[in-house]
């Protein structure tokens, strides 16, 4: 069941992703060259607690495996959930956060790709195209139209510029919990799927490879990985839908 949210709760989801971005913002700001992930990762829940929120990943079970971070830190050919740890970033990486925290019983999601130091120019044609697919993907997220719609934006942006979408992993929608209905694919066709409306709230999220989007877990259990070593982009906000269009609530 889609759970719709009231006006009230769409301002307590705006201020749990407001932490989500001021955080993920202050964490762009530190990575360099030399910087370890776990170093980002401990910055990231200090900065959490500082804001009176709670990790929203941190303890969060999947298969019976429990992710032990606050943030999740995907470099180069890692698509999504890459635990912190000594592992130190280097010039040329690019570094995918994606970051959640708890506030007053409801969550916030968001996620960027940074390049570390300078990057090289098929690198930042990926972010930059993942990014403007997610910017395709929300423009889509008014009342009428539909989830493949919003799909077929992101996957048409991705593919047009010679890149591929994952499809192994999907957006949701969140509220109350991290992970709620519906599942939300960046692939798909127009006019296809649920029909959105005013009061969703939903976590859009491409992830695009440079090659295919074939995707292998590492023996970690969580990082997912592109199975041909090709380097991968994660973009995510979590949006929304009022009766004026979509609102953007991890935008700061
Ligand atoms: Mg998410």
């Amino acid at each position: 069941m889609i759970a719709l949210k009231s006006a009230r709760e769409i301002e307590v989801l705006r201020r749990a992703n407001v932490i989500v971005a001021e955080i993920l913002q202050e964490l762009r700001g530190r990575v360099a060259p030399g910087v370890t992930t776990l170093e980002l990762d401990q910055l990231a829940e200090e900065l959490t607690y500082k804001k009176r929120a709670q990790p929203a990943f941190k303890g969060y079970t999947m298969a019976g495996r429990v992710f032990p971070r606050t943030l999740c830190v995907s470099v180069n050919d890692e698509i999504v959930h890459g635990i912190p740890s000594g592992r130190r970033l280097q010039k040329g990486d690019i570094v995918g956060l994606d970051f959640g925290v708890i506030c007053d019983g409801y969550y916030g999601d968001a996620a960027i790709t940074v390049g570390v130091g300078e990057v090289s120019e098929e690198a930042a044609r990926l972010v930059r195209v993942t990014e403007a697919a997610l910017g395709q993907g929300i423009e889509q997220l008014c009342e009428g139209k539909r989830l493949g719609d919003l799909a077929w934006a992101i996957q048409s942006t991705v593919e047009s510029a010679g890149f591929s979408v994952v499809r192994a992993f999907v957006g949701h929608g969140i509220g109350r919990k991290l992970h709620e209905e519906p599942p939300v694919p960046n692939y798909g066709e127009p006019d296809r799927g649920l029909r959105l409306r005013e009061g969703m709230v939903l976590a859009i999220e491409p992830m695009v490879t440079a090659g295919g989007y074939e995707v292998e877990i590492k023996d970690d259990g969580w990082t997912a990985v592109t199975k041909d070593g090709s380097l991968s982009a994660h973009f995510e906000h979590s949006v929304a839908i009022t009766k004026n269009g979509p609102y953007i609530l991890s935008r700061i």
